[in-house]
């Protein structure tokens, strides 16, 4: 395992390299840290690199063992209605938002802490049945559902792609960019398209990601 410096280092130069082949500016992809599994002092240790934006974590349990107010978290994982309550006034963005019945809970915790939830919509690239998402063909619908909650702001489009060869992933990657520029088009405040991990954050980034979820890559595999 190189040290958390020279991990860094590396990973942005990737990120560099990706930003230049998919014409965008590097300065502009956003990294999101993946917690799960991770003790808070290894998440202590990366953000003090000043190099990621934010801690992605899965299970609401776990992320509230790890919560500090001086860190900020987004929600990445499948997030069941009976659990936004615990997570939505501690979060920067709920990212895997992805029916109504969640809406309809974020929008009425939101209003009780009396803010504003920022949240990403998450789309199922790859058709995949298995995977939570919204079919890309049902996205604009969705989101001008999402318009209708006084307490919930669209920021933009959280896809995971399936495990596939580079060229199935740039479809779907790409797929997932013409449903991020029509939305902005569209509306105000998209501003994140998050996608890429450990394996394709690459491919990503060439395809427009402008915020990567790393796991791996970052903290080394999990034992
Ligand atoms: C774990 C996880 C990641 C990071 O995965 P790595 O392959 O370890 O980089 C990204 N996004 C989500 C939703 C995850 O659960």
């Amino acid at each position: 395992m190189l040290s958390l410096s020279k991990t860094i280092a590396k990973v942005k130069q990737k990120v560099q390299q990706a930003a230049v082949k998919g014409g965008t500016e590097a300065q502009k992809v956003h990294i999101v840290a993946a917690g799960k599994g991770r003790s808070i002092e290894q998440i202590q240790a990366l953000m003090h690199t000043g190099a990621i934006s934010a801690i992605g974590e899965n299970r609401v349990q776990e992320f509230l063992g790890k919560y500090r107010q001086d860190i900020s978290f987004d929600f990445i994982g499948r997030l069941q209605t009976n659990k936004v309550k615990y997570i939505i006034d501690k979060v920067r963005l709920i990212q895997s938002v992805d029916r109504e019945n969640l809406l309809v809970e974020i929008d009425k915790q939101a209003k009780k802490h009396n803010i504003q939830a920022n949240i990403l919509m998450q789309i199922n690239t790859g058709k995949e049945q298995a995977k939570g998402g919204i079919f890309v063909d049902d996205a604009i619908d969705f989101a001008s559902k999402v318009m209708e909650y006084d307490n919930i702001i669209l920021r933009g489009v959280m896809a995971v792609a399936p495990i596939a060869d580079q060229n199935t992933l740039k479809v779907c990657f790409t797929d997932a960019y013409k449903v991020f520029c029509n939305l902005q088009d569209k509306y105000k405040d998209i501003d994140y398209l998050s996608m890429g991990m450990s394996e394709d954050y690459e491919i990503a980034i060439e395809c427009g990601s402008n915020m990567i979820r790393l796991g791996r890559v970052l903290f080394g595999d999990v034992s």
